[in-house]
C-alpha cells in the first residue's frame, strides 16, 4: 500500500547565503522527493517565534528565531512515499557532527545552530507547518 505524504522543508539562511539551495534541492530530487511548492522569502523575527513556538522554553529559542529571520530562506513542500521520516533521514542529526555520511547536515551543516535545513518531525506537524507558510 502506498503512503504518499507531504512534509515541510526549509533551507536555512546559512545554506542560502552560500548558494547551496540548488545542490540541496538536487539531493531531495535524487532521493525521490517532488518539490510541489517552493518560495524564497525572508521572515520577521516575530514569525520565526510563532514557527518555533514548541521551543519557546529552550535556552536557544531567542538565538534560533533571530537566526531563522536573519536572511533569505527557501521554504518547500516535499512529496514522497513516507516523506516525513525519509526527509528526517536525508537531513541527518540536528548536530552536523553527529550526522551520517550522505546526509544534508553532514555535507553542508556548519554547527548545531547553522545546520542548513529544517524538516517537519511528524505528519501532524507537517500539516501545521505547511499551512503556516502556504495557507493563502
Ligand atoms: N538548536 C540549537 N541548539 C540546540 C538545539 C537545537 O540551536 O541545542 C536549533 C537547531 O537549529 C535545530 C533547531 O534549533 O535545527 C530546532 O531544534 P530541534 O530539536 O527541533 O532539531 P531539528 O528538528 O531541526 O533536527
Ligand atoms: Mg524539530
Amino acid at each position: 500500500m502506498s503512503n504518499i505524504e507531504l512534509t515541510l522543508s526549509i533551507i536555512k539562511p546559512d545554506a542560502v547565503e552560500r548558494n547551496l539551495d540548488i545542490e540541496i534541492k538536487e539531493m531531495f530530487k535524487n532521493k525521490g522527493f517532488s518539490i510541489v511548492k517552493e518560495k524564497k522569502i525572508q521572515i520577521e523575527k516575530s514569525e520565526a517565534e510563532k514557527f518555533y513556538k514548541v521551543h519557546e522554553t529552550k535556552p536557544f529559542y531567542n538565538d534560533l528565531c533571530a537566526y531563522l529571520s536573519s536572511g533569505p530562506i527557501v521554504v518547500m513542500v516535499l512529496e514522497k512515499e513516507n516523506a516525513v521520516l525519509d526527509n528526517r533521514e536525508l537531513m541527518g542529526a540536528t548536530n552536523p557532527n553527529d550526522a551520517e555520511e550522505g546526509t544534508i547536515r553532514k555535507k553542508y551543516g556548519i554547527s548545531i545552530d547553522k545546520n542548513s535545513v529544517h524538516g517537519s518531525d511528524s505528519v501532524e506537524n507537517a500539516k501545521i507547518e505547511i499551512d503556516f507558510f502556504f495557507k493563502d
